[in-house]
């Protein structure tokens, strides 16, 4: 067995288990496999272990996987990073979804680049649910304005919500923060029945997130290793 192999095997296996620890199906919980600064060849590793769902954090990184990879029809590509304005036409055009919507402004412009024989993009709000240092994401006040926007444009479909909650070690901690980005999530089901992604847990918090109600956990290190950013 490769390593990433192996590593898919355990992460599942870990979903599975802080799935039934608390009373939820596995099923319920989507994998995102962080494939952000990976080969392509690390990829195809995934992929031949039976993973389909990957996460890109650079837009031209992303595109040029997505295209190496055209080949798997069956590959669902989300875009995670930080996304400016200029760069959004690549998401638009390349990517099923976008984790990373947290303005007006960046909704419009995927709405109206968003290529007419393509599915809708599939879109998340990105919540700053707990990091004073952190830029990306709105406060929970503004999410119901940019809820309503996002509603009524016919080229994205709005799934849920997102969050990257600052690094916590106390596992109390991590589960007092991931609780209220579900209760922010089950606030927006109320008014849109279709949402029904909470993109939230790394391969720090997974098992937090798992436990408030994440839907989907975006994990890189646990499945490809650590990073060489050099
Ligand atoms: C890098 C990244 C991840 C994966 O983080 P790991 O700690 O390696 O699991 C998840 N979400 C986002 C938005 C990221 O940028």
């Amino acid at each position: 067995m490769t390593s990433i192999e192996h590593n898919l095997q355990q992460v599942r296996e870990r979903i599975a288990a802080a799935a039934k620890r608390c009373g939820r199906a596995p099923e319920e919980i989507t994998l995102l496999a962080v494939s952000k600064t990976k080969p392509v060849s690390a990829i195809h590793e995934a992929v031949a272990a039976g993973q389909r769902a990957f996460g890109e954090n650079y837009v031209q990184e992303g595109v040029e996987k997505v295209a190496a990879l055209a080949d798997y029809p069956a590959l669902q590509w989300h875009f995670i990073g930080p996304l400016q304005s200029n760069k959004s036409r690549l998401v638009a055009e390349h990517f099923a979804w976008c984790h990373t919507v947290d303005r007006a402004r960046i909704a419009q412009r995927l709405n109206d680049q968003r290529p007419a024989d393509l599915a809708p993009l599939n879109v998340l709000i990105q919540v700053n649910i707990s990091d004073e240092n952190s830029k990306s994401g709105i406060m929970l006040e503004a999410i119901p304005p940019l809820a309503e926007l996002i509603a009524t444009l016919p080229r994205l479909r709005l799934r849920g919500l997102m969050a990257i909650p600052a690094p916590e070690q106390d596992y109390a901690r991590q589960l007092a923060v991931c609780q209220r980005m579900a209760d922010a999530f089950h606030a927006l089901q109320q008014d849109y029945p279709d949402v029904d992604t909470l993109s939230l847990g790394m391969s720090d918090d997974m098992d937090a997130a798992i436990a408030a109600g994440s839907t989907m956990v975006r994990i890189g290190t646990a499945v490809f290793g650590a990073r060489d950013y050099a």
